[in-house]
C-alpha cells in the first residue's frame, strides 16, 4: 500500500485512515478492528486525538510540543509507506533533525548527518527488513533513539497521549508487569513443597543450586548431530548437555495426554535417533537387495553396508576378529542359540551351570530347559539384600562339574552392575565357559571384551538406540567354529549335495536364511551415534542422573527402593506404600512419563527381594532432570491425596 502525500506534507489521512485498520485487522480480537483517523468522526477518541495532532501541524512550536506533534519545518519526504511502521518519526524533519515523537532526542543528534546518530534516517523509503518505527519497539534496535520504553510511556502519559490499544490508567507495560507478578514462579517452602525433603538445605530442581544437572549447566559443549570428534575429546567425560542430544530422537516431541513424553522405559527399550531412522530409510531407498548372493550392484551395496555393520560391532566390543560376530535376532535369541548349539553339543548330565540370581527369563528360561532335558544341575548365585552378588558363595558353587557360568552384566530388575570380570575369572579358573548377557550394560558403559574375557557376550539393538530385532552374538572365533550351527539352510553353507553338508564358519555359519539386513546397518548407525557421544560421557551424565533421581526418591517417605546396590545403572526400582504399582504406573501416564510396571521378566530376583512387581523407571543419556522432577512431583502428589 501506498500513500499520498498532500499540500501541508502530511500524507493523505484517508490513506493513513486505510492503512491503520489494515494493521488494526491483523491484531488480535480485543483490539478494535475499525478506527476512523478524521477529528470529526469520534469512533475511537484516542486515534482520534492523535489524528488530531497530526493535523496541527505548523500551529505548534517543536520546543513544547507533546510527543506526537509535528515541528512546523517539516519538509515533505517521498515516502511509499509501504509494510509496517507508519509514524511520525519517518517524516523527514529539515534541519531541526528531532523526531517529532522524541523531541529530547536531539543530544546524539547531528543537524548536519542526514542520518541521526540515534539511528533515525531520513529520505529512506519504508524497509520491512530495516524498519525504523516510531513507536519504540524494543525488538529492532535500530531506529529509535535510546530513550528507555519507561521514558517513552510517561512521556506520552504526562501529555495525556495514549497508544491506540492503551487505557489512560494502565499502559500495556504496566498491566504485564502486574500480570506477571501475580504468577507464582518459585517453589513454596519445604512444608508445603512436596518436592521439598526433610534435610533443610537447598533445592535441587534449579540449576545453580543442583549439583548433579549436569545437563543444565553445560551448555559449553553442543552434542547431538552436530559436533565434531575433536570437541567429543575434549570435553568427554566432562561436560554432557542432554537437552541438545533430546533434539536427535524425533519421538521424544511427542506429547502423552498434553505434556511432553519423558521417557523413563529405557531397560524395555531405547528410542532411534534421526540418524538411525534415516540409516534405515536410506537403506530402502538406495541399497536394498538381499546380500553376498548376486553379481550386481545393489547387492554389493548392501553387503557391503550389512558388513560395515558387523565391523562397527566388533570395534564398540573391541572384539578381535569380525568372525566373532553373529547377528542375531537380539539377546534372547543369542542366549538361545548358545544353549541349543553349544549346550546340546557339550552338557551332559550331572554337569552344572551357573545363573545369578539377579538373570532375566531370558538367561534362566533356555538354561532351565537344557538342565531338565538333559539331567543337568540349575545352580544359583545368590544376591544380598541391596541385589548384589556375593562373590564368596559363588566361589562356593564352582567346582569340576562347573561347566557354564552365565550372568549378566547389569541388572535389568534392580540396575545392579556385577562384577564382571571377577566372575569370569572365577568361572575361567574352574574350567568353566562364561556367558555376559550385555542387554542392559552396552548402553551404559564401555563393554570390552577382551578386558572382559567372556567366551560369548549377547545384546539386543532395540536396547542401543538401534532397532528391534536386530542384536548381536559376540563368541571367541575358535569356540565358534567348533559349534554345530544353529538354524540352517541358505547362507550357512559352503556346499551341499544330498550325501553330505559342508558349513561355512562363523559367523555365516549360524545366519541361515536371510537376515535383518537393514537393521543391522541400522544398528551400525546407533552404534555410530553412542560412539560419537561418547559412551564414558554417557555412563557419566547417567550416574549423576541416576543419583539426582535417587536422592529425591529416597525423600519420599512410603517409597521403598527396591535394588540399592552400590554399583548401579540406569534403574531405580520402587513400590509405593498405598498404591499398587499399575495405580503408580497409570499417574505418571497422565503425566506423559513411561515408566515399566509389573516383574520385569526377572521373577526369580524380584522374589527374593521380597515383591512380586515394582514401577520401573529406567534412564538414558536423553533423559534430564527436568524429567526426573516431573517423575519426582507426580510421586509427590500421590503421596499426598494418601497420607
Ligand atoms: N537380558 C536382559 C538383562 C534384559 O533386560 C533383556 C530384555 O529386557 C533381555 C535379556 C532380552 O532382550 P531381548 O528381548 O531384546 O532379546
Amino acid at each position: 500500500m501506498s500513500t499520498n502525500i498532500n499540500n501541508n506534507g502530511l500524507p493523505n489521512i484517508d490513506d493513513l485512515q486505510n492503512l491503520a485498520n489494515e494493521l488494526f485487522k491483523a491484531l488480535p480480537n480485543e483490539f478494535p478492528k475499525e478506527i476512523s483517523l478524521s477529528p470529526d468522526k469520534a469512533e475511537h477518541p484516542r486515534a482520534t486525538k492523535i489524528a488530531e495532532t497530526i493535523l496541527q501541524t505548523g500551529h505548534v512550536d517543536p520546543l513544547d510540543q507533546h510527543p506526537l506533534a509535528i515541528p512546523s519545518n517539516v519538509q515533505p519526504a517521498q515516502h511509499s509507506f509501504s509494510g509496517f511502521g507508519v509514524s511520525p518519526s519517518v517524516l523527514n524533519y529539515g534541519n531541526t533533525g528531532a523526531s517529532a515523537l522524541y523531541p529530547n532526542a536531539g543530544a546524539g543528534f547531528d543537524p548536519q548527518s542526514k542520518n541521526s546518530s540515534s539511528g533515525v534516517q531520513e529520505n529512506h523509503d519504508l524497509n520491512i527488513n530495516d524498519p525504523h518505527t516510531g513507536f519504540h519497539d524494543i525488538n529492532l534496535n535500530n531506529g529509535s533513539p535510546q530513550l528507555s520504553e519507561e521514558s517513552i510511556f510517561s512521556s506520552l502519559l504526562l501529555n495525556n497521549q495514549y497508544l491506540p490499544f492503551q487505557t489512560q490508567n494502565s499502559s500495556f507495560e504496566i498491566e504485564l508487569q502486574a500480570a506477571l507478578a501475580s504468577v507464582d514462579t518459585q517453589f513454596k517452602k519445604r512444608d508445603d513443597n512436596p518436592f521439598n525433603g526433610n534435610d533443610s538445605g537447598a533445592s535441587y530442581y534449579f540449576l545453580e543450586q543442583n549439583p548433579f544437572a549436569f545437563d543444565r549447566r553445560s551448555t559449553d559443549i553442543v552434542v547431538g548431530n552436530s559436533f565434531d570428534a575433536k570437541e567429543i575429546n575434549l570435553y568427554k567425560g566432562h561436560h554432557f548437555n542432554a537437552e541438545l542430544v533430546k533434539k536427535d530422537f524425533p519421538i521424544l516431541r511427542e506429547t502423552v495426554n498434553g505434556k511432553p513424553l519423558v521417557w523413563f522405559d529405557n531397560a524395555a527399550t531405547t528410542q532411534k535417533p534421526q540418524s538411525v531412522i534415516d540409516r534405515i530409510a536410506y537403506f530402502y531407498e538406495h541399497e536394498n537387495s538381499n546380500i553376498h548372493r548376486a553379481a550386481h550392484e545393489l547387492a554389493a551395496r548392501a553387503s557391503d553396508a550389512y558388513e560395515a555393520a558387523r565391523e562397527k560391532v566388533k570395534a564398540f566390543l573391541n572384539a578381535s576378529s569380525v568372525n566373532e560376530i553373529v547377528f542375531v535376532r537380539g539377546a534372547t535369541e543369542g542366549i538361545n542359540l548358545v544353549a541349543s548349539t553349544w549346550g546340546e553339543q557339550n552338557l551332559n548330565s550331572g554337569d552344572e551351570i551357573i545363573v545369578s540370581n539377579l538373570e532375566h527369563h531370558a538367561n534362566i528360561v533356555p538354561w532351565k530347559r537344557l538342565a531338565d532335558k538333559k539331567g543337568l544341575k540349575l545352580r544359583v548365585i545368590p544376591v544380598d539384600d541391596d541385589g548384589q552378588i556375593l562373590l564368596d558363595e559363588y566361589a562356593k558353587l564352582l567346582n569340576s562339574k562347573t561347566r557354564l557360568v552365565a550372568f549378566t552384566q547389569v541388572s535389568n530388575a534392580l540396575g545392579t552392575v556385577t562384577p564382571a570380570k571377577k566372575i569370569v575369572e572365577m568361572a575361567h579358573a574352574a574350567g568353566a565357559k562364561v556367558l555376559i548377557d550385555g542387554a542392559q550394560s552396552v548402553s551404559h558403559m564401555k563393554v570390552d571384551v577382551q578386558h572382559l574375557n567372556p567366551d560369548w557376550l549377547v545384546f539386543s539393538g532395540h536396547k542401543l538406540f538401534g532397532p528391534t530385532g536386530i542384536g548381536a552374538l559376540y563368541g571367541k572365533e575358535d569356540l565358534l567354529n567348533e559349534m554345530q550351527p544353529y538354524q540352517s539352510g541358505g547362507n550357512m553353507i559352503q556346499d551341499v549335495t544330498f550325501e553330505e553338508i559342508k558349513y561355512h564358519k562363523a559367523p555365516n555359519r549360524f545366519e541361515a536364511g536371510t537376515g535383518n539386513i537393514a537393521d543391522a546397518i541400522g544398528l551400525g548407525a546407533a552404534i555410530d551415534y553412542v560412539t560419537k557421544l561418547g559412551i564414558e560421557a554417557i555412563g557419566q551424565y547417567e550416574h549423576y542422573l541416576l543419583e539426582y533421581a535417587t536422592r529425591l526418591l529416597k525423600e519420599i517417605s512410603g517409597v521403598r527402593l527396591i535394588g540399592t546396590a552400590k554399583d548401579k545403572a540406569s534403574v531405580l526400582s520402587f513400590n509405593l506404600q498405598g498404591y499398587s504399582n499399575d495405580q503408580v504406573g497409570q499417574a505418571l501416564n497422565k503425566e506423559g512419563v513411561a515408566v515399566r510396571t509389573g516383574h520385569h521378566c526377572a521373577q526369580p530376583i524380584l522374589r527374593r527381594m521380597g515383591v512380586e512387581t515394582t514401577v520401573r523407571p529406567s534412564l538414558a543419556f536423553y533423559n534430564t532432570t527436568q524429567d526426573v522432577d516431573t517423575f519426582i512431583k507426580t510421586l509427590w502428589e500421590l503421596k499426598k491425596v494418601k497420607f
